[in-house]
């Protein structure tokens, strides 16, 4: 099959890529010109683990290539993704569809011979219908099918997710389109892929219902550790009693400092706006919402509480700004709520992420970054773990006990054990573990 993929970012390069492993031939199409430069030299534009091998191979062996000018490759495609960003419309929580529909009219002015056209993008219940609507008004007599098929791969382990999926969901009702996407993910057969077909509104719909599901699990576990505090209990051994029971599940149930990330916070809140405009409105997912944006604000809170109140004139290290580890990802991560939160009650905030420093250069002003973990400890009044990146689960902790001013760690991850940090002379603060549960 020939595929051309519009968007070449953290879904539509790992896609792209997969789908050539597939042993298909994928032109991966951005307008960004300097994305497409770094990928021609094989430097890869994100963070992923695993993608520049992947990409490499594939272009190696003539099945992956780049290109900004997406004409050839719409012309030769069976099917052509869009794989562009959705993002919040500013104010209103919508999810912004302009760039999809600039891409379904770049689409239809360059497809020729019979074009499934697949939206891999996350987008509203209805777009598909807009998208043939604006396809079919620039090309009255062209031969194309619109087919959802969102995307479910997580950042950090995304090339795995896509060749190991739990499912693959389609949506149309078109039995030529419906071909050419079993065609597309024939290999999955192999590891015995669930690939379930469906009508297209009901697989828009599922990808919010599947985000919002989880981010109401994550959400759930987060006042569950506040409750664990406020009585004495411990949240990891609640999350462990639940999540052993089947119907629960164990994913998606560690407690932290709220969610953030690409995907979460905008489709709960695009889910929401969805919801409330069609007159059946979702209380749940509004709640979620409305405590977990509440929760980022409290962290700075927590801080503060663990030097006794005040953070006026205190240095505060930051371990972590990625929503998650494994990714240079800064997109909604909660950092940038925290930081900021922590210089508006005068701290002076250092700060190291592994892969996101780049990035969040650019969203955090007045944060002092540093090369290493322990460069941001040094001289510090209280470390503070944010993201859970491998690299600070074993930290040296003798080390840090002599360059922070005081042996005081605010760990908003649940990374270490409250037990072992006393034994080691810290004051440690963590979520949902009261010292004496
Ligand atoms: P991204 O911002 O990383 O990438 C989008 C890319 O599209 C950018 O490189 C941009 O330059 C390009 N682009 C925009 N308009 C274009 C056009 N007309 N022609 C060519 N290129 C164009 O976004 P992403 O994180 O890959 O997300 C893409 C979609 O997938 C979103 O709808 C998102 O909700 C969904 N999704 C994301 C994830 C994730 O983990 N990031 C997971 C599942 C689904």
């Amino acid at each position: 099959m020939r595929v051309a993929m519009i968007g070449t970012g953290y879904v539509g390069l790992v896609s792209g890529a997969c789908f050539a492993d597939f042993g298909h031939t994928v032109t991966c199409v951005d307008k960004d010109a300097s994305k497409i430069e770094r990928l021609h030299q094989n430097v890869m534009p994100i963070y992923e683990p695993g993608l520049d091998d992947l990409v490499a191979s594939n272009v190696r062996d003539g099945r992956l290539a780049f290109a900004v000018d997406g004409a050839e490759a719409i012309r030769a495609a069976d099917a052509v993704f869009i794989a562009v960003g959705t993002p919040s419309r500013r104010g209103d929580g919508h999810a912004d569809l302009s760039y999809v529909y600039a891409a379904a009219e770049e689409i239809a002015d360059l497809m020729d011979g019979f074009t499934v056209v697949v939206t891999k993008s996350t987008v509203p219940v209805g777009t598909g219908d807009e998208i043939e609507r604006i396809i079919r008004a620039r090309r009255p007599d062209a031969d194309f099918a619109v087919v959802s098929n969102p995307e479910f791969l997580r950042e950090g382990a995304a090339i795995g997710d896509f060749k190991r999926p739990d499912r693959v969901v389609v949506g149309t009702d078109n039995e030529r389109a419906r071909a050419v996407m079993a065609e597309l993910y024939r290999p999955l057969n192999l590891n015995e892929t669930p690939i379930m077909f469906t009508g297209r509104r009901t697989s828009e719909l599922i990808k919010y219902a599947a985000n919002a599901f989880l981010a109401m699990k994550i959400t759930f576990i987060n006042e569950v550790a506040d409750l664990c505090e406020a009585v004495g209990a411990d949240v990891q051994q609640v999350a462990r009693g639940i999540g052993l029971d089947n119907r629960i599940g164990s994913k998606f149930l560690h407690a932290g400092p709220g969610y953030g990330g690409s995907c979460f916070p905008k489709d709960t809140l695009a889910l929401v706006r969805t919801a409330t405009d069609a007159g059946s409105p979702l209380k749940l997912i509004e709640t979620t919402v409305a405590i977990n944006h509440a929760r980022k604000k409290a962290m700075a809170d927590r801080v503060a509480e663990a030097l006794g109140g005040d953070l006026k004139g205190k240095t505060v290290a930051l371990l972590g700004l990625t929503f998650k580890p494994n990714t240079d990802d800064m997109r909604d991560a909660p950092s940038l709520d925290v930081a900021p939160a922590l210089m508006a009650r005068g701290a002076t905030v250092q700060a190291f992420d592994p892969e996101g420093m780049e990035e969040a250069a650019k969203l955090l002003d007045g944060v002092v970054f540093k090369e290493g973990p322990y460069e941001a400890l040094a001289g510090a009044d209280v470390a503070v773990i944010l993201t859970e990146w491998n690299q600070f689960r074993a930290l040296d902790l003798d080390r840090i006990k002599l360059l922070l001013k005081q042996p005081v760690m605010v760990d908003l991850r649940n990374v270490y054990r409250p037990e072992d940090m006393r034994a080691r002379g810290f004051r440690y603060f963590s979520i949902g573990r009261p010292l004496d549960a």
